[in-house]
């Protein structure tokens, strides 16, 4: 434990060392990789088929896939990877090059360098599901068949649901999202550049960071960069005597489990961030620089700002929406505890696609994929044994300030209906909900480190590390 902690305090004094020198020159570049594996596409109009289809290669699909390599072997497991994308993106760096914290290009790396040895890519994007006929379509009209498929394509965000949004994320207008690569070097060239405005800001100025009501998205990468810019403006800049900082959220609380959310709120207090809860951003003029926001009861207000930065809201994919798998709200409906599909028992989804009913992190992947792999093993009959049960496991780390951290990790509610559980890996160590610095240094340092080395590889398994999880089964366990 002691020699992990002391590997990610050098690890994120590395990234401190980034962010002292202000995150200057943030390259866009990939980090230098291996190139492991070529992509290859089934001719337009062909038919191919494999045991096992993943579909999408982003950390789900990766991870999934590369733990059911490990454990099946290539030749039994016959699987393929469909991904259309030549890059691969850890998006928890966004938080942190959002704040000047690492550079862009640490967050990204090329598609080839992650996908699991022994995989065959199918570089292609599915437009079409048929899980009554085991197949799907891909962009070019190719069908692929397959005895069990997991989805794991992620979600989209909706820039277009918001009035004026996209507009003034392309302006000049100090309007930013770190939801979006394209727009998070412009969220830290908009934080540095506001700290810089002194004089400017003498009779006032307003930054706002907004959360929408709806959505499961990681729901602390909505707070951390507001914690993160108004923690650079207070001990690195002039502005914040002048500043007004304003958090606005869709919802009723900082956080889904209280003890975490009485807990922001009182760093909200401290440092004199306000906090508006139940209003939700509904219409942006970058030109005027003015928010319109929307409280619960349908009454509209108005903030002026000189820095706004937003969350935008996520839906399912459209190609999940549209097919026979997916759910009322267009998720790909699964059973919450053994992740497989309610109605096609040779599907199941991973990640953010999933329709699970938790926070959708990296972190709740690492409790998922062992739970998918053991669950499909069992359902191909390579191995006698009942369905393991995934526990709504999720976490969230919530940077406050540079050096400070709350750790957030919850389960699935006890009873039906319930908010979350806590579920704390460090219980005997720190009060998780207070600000620790070494869980600062284990998610800026070793996260990052263990994603790209361990968990792509299928050897990382969240809070065991690279212990393989005890499975949990579904009938020695109450359901709620
Ligand atoms: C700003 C930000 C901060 C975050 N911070 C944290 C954090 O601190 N901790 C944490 O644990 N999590 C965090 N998360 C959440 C985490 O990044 C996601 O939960 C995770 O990336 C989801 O992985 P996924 O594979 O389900 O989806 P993705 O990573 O989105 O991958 C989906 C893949 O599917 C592919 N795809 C989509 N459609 C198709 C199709 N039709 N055919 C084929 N392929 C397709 C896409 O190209 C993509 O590669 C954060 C997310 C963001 C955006």
């Amino acid at each position: 434990m002691r020699a992990i902690l002391r590997a990610a305090r050098a690890a994120a004094s590395r990234v401190a060392a980034w962010g002292a020198l202000g995150g200057a020159g943030m390259a866009l570049t990939s980090a230098p990789t291996e190139c492991k594996r070529a992509p290859e596409l089934p001719a337009p109009g062909s038919s191919v088929r494999h045991r096992i289809v993943v579909v999408g290669g982003g950390s789900a699909g990766v991870s999934v896939a590369a733990q059911l390599l490990r454990k099946m072997g290539r030749e039994k497991a016959d699987l393929a990877v469909i991904e259309p994308s030549d890059q691969h993106f850890y998006r928890p760096a966004w938080t942190l090059a959002g704040a000047g914290l690492v550079p862009l290009s640490r967050s990204r790396r090329a598609m080839s360098s992650v996908m699991p040895r022994g995989a065959r890519w199918i570089k292609a994007a599915v437009t079409r599901f048929e899980p009554d006929s085991n197949a799907l379509v891909l962009d070019n009209g190719a069908r692929v068949s397959y005895d069990y498929l997991i989805v794991a394509t992620g979600m989209q965000i909706k820039l277009d649901l918001i009035p004026g949004l996209e507009e003034a994320l392309e302006g000049d207008h100090n309007v930013s999202t770190i939801w979006d690569a394209r727009y998070v070097g412009k969220t830290w060239d908009g934080i540095r550049e506001l700290g810089l405005r002194e004089p400017e800001l003498k009779h006032g100025g307003v930054a706002l960071f907004t959360q929408p009501r709806l959505g499961r998205g990681c729901g602390g990468a909505a707070q951390k960069i507001c914690w993160l810019a108004e923690d650079w403006w207070r001990t690195k800049t002039m502005v914040r005597p002048n500043l007004t900082v304003e958090f606005v959220t869709g919802r009723p609380a900082l956080f889904p489990v209280e003890k975490y959310a009485r807990a922001l709120a009182e760093i909200g207090e401290e440092r004199g961030v306000h906090v508006t809860y139940t209003s939700e951003l509904v219409a942006v003029d970058g030109p005027n620089r003015t928010a319109v926001f929307e409280s619960e009861d349908g009454a509209r207000f108005e903030r002026r700002f000189d820095f706004l930065h937003v969350t935008p809201r996520m839906v399912a994919p459209p190609v999940v929406e549209a097919s026979p798998l997916a759910d009322k709200t267009g998720y790909v409906d699964v059973d919450k505890y053994t992740l497989q599909h309610v109605r096609y028992p040779n599907v199941f989804a991973i990640g953010d696609s999933a329709s699970v009913p938790t926070s959708r992190t990296i972190a709740a992947i690492t409790a998922q994929a062992p739970v998918v792999v053991h669950n499909l093993i069992v359902t191909a009959g390579e191995q006698p044994g009942q369905l393991a049960r995934y526990d709504g496991y999720s976490s969230s780390p919530i940077l406050t300030r540079r050096g400070g951290l709350i750790l957030a990790e919850f389960k699935y509610g006890e009873e039906p209906g319930a908010p979350p559980a806590v579920k704390e890996t460090f219980p005997f160590f720190f009060d998780q909900g207070k600000e620790v610095s070494v869980l600062y240094a284990l998610t800026t340092g070793l996260f990052p480190w263990a994603y790209w080395n361990l968990m792509t590889t299928g050897r990382w398994y969240g809070p065991r590390g690279i212990f393989e999880p005890r499975m949990k089964f579904v009938d020695t366990w109450a359901m709620p």
